[in-house]
């Protein structure tokens, strides 16, 4: 099979390696489609800490059953299936707690490599992650279960409510989904990023309203009287960006810090202005079983429709200029089609 590696930033070869073959409990995949991830965008640009050098990448995709190993029951050859690459262990002392996003295991246990033309579907993953695409969505369309999940993780617990105000920053694929989820809320959403042609979609996509980073100030006064929003999403993952969101938020209210930074960088935030005003700051890692349910709930019934977040089809061979698109800043996500 064709499969896509990724050497060293920025360096990538499509080598021809022999297909995987699934072992007990396990399900080889032909994929139909994958999609770019901001995580493979930091992995091609400057690496990654969990995505290996040189080593396969690519995480979000869906295909069709071709074997399966010995012992799988609910999947046969010729499903068509939506998949994430982790799962938890169920035994370590977070699953045990029933954190399971933060399971002790589910980083090492992943399987990457989206970009090629088959991927082995491990039963640790099969068991709990993988659901049969349903007609009604595209490959493409259906391959959105794990950045969805990520997201639908980050809201779970929030109570967000009809008329609540919203601010996401951030147009990317990751904030895009959040406007998403966040107008099925019933939300008023402001969103905002640097680039306006994202912002536009955002728009599109049913933003209430859409700002420069430049006007947020001004804009914050428009859209809430100046109290300050009810939550606030972080999806840049800059450092500057982590600090100013607390100057967004209302007085009791919630900032969601969902854009991972660099590894080993500091923030600083007032303590006034955290202890006096109440607000809560939230971290946000990855997604357990029951987020990747709801995605595919979201996704299979329509309620969710992330096809506008389609910028562009690419094959293995051209690999390379999505990701130089995207560092332009141009398009949201790229499907690979192997
Ligand atoms: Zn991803
Ligand atoms: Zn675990």
């Amino acid at each position: 099979m064709k499969a896509v590696y990724l050497t060293q930033p920025g360096t990538v070869e499509i080598k021809a390696v022999p297909a995987p073959k699934p072992a007990t409990g396990e399900v080889l995949v032909r994929i139909k489609a994958a999609l770019t991830c901001g995580t493979d965008l930091k992995a091609f640009l400057r690496g990654h800490p969990l995505i290996p050098m040189p080593g396969l990448f690519g995480h979000e995709f869906s295909g069709v059953i071709e074997e399966t190993g010995k012992g799988v029951r609910g999947f046969k050859p010729g499903d068509e299936v939506m998949s994430v690459h982790t799962a938890p262990c169920r035994v370590c002392r977070y699953c045990a707690n029933k954190l399971y996003n933060l399971c002790e295991n589910i980083m090492n246990t992943k399987i990457l490599g989206a970009f090629a033309e088959h991927i082995v579907i491990p039963r640790h993953i099969l068991k709990q992650n993988v659901y049969l695409k349903p007609p009604c969505l595209s490959f493409e369309e259906a391959a959105f279960l794990e950045p969805l999940a990520c997201v639908v993780h980050g809201m779970r617990g929030l109570d967000i409510k009809k008329g609540d105000s919203v601010l996401i920053i951030g147009t990317g694929p990751i904030g895009l989904l959040h406007l998403l989820l966040a107008k099925l809320k019933g939300a008023r959403v402001m969103i905002t990023g640097l680039e306006s042609a994202r912002l536009e979609i955002a728009r599109h996509l049913g933003a209430d309203l859409i700002t420069l980073p430049s006007l947020l100030v001004d804009n914050i006064e428009t859209a809430t009287g100046g109290m300050g929003f009810d939550y606030v999403f972080e999806c840049t993952g800059q450092v500057e960006v982590w600090e100013n969101s607390i100057n967004y938020v209302r007085r009791g209210g919630t900032v969601i810090l969902f854009g991972g930074c660099k590894q080993g960088t500091v923030v600083t935030y007032d303590t006034y202005r955290i202890h006096y005003d109440e607000i809560t700051l939230k971290g946000i890692f990855h997604f357990t079983p029951a987020d990747v349910k709801e995605s595919y709930k979201l996704l299979s019934s329509g309620a969710i429709k992330v096809k506008p977040l389609i910028s562009g089809r690419y094959s293995l061979e051209n690999i390379r200029e999505p990701f130089e698109r995207l560092s332009r800043g141009e398009g949201i996500k790229y499907a690979i089609i192997p």
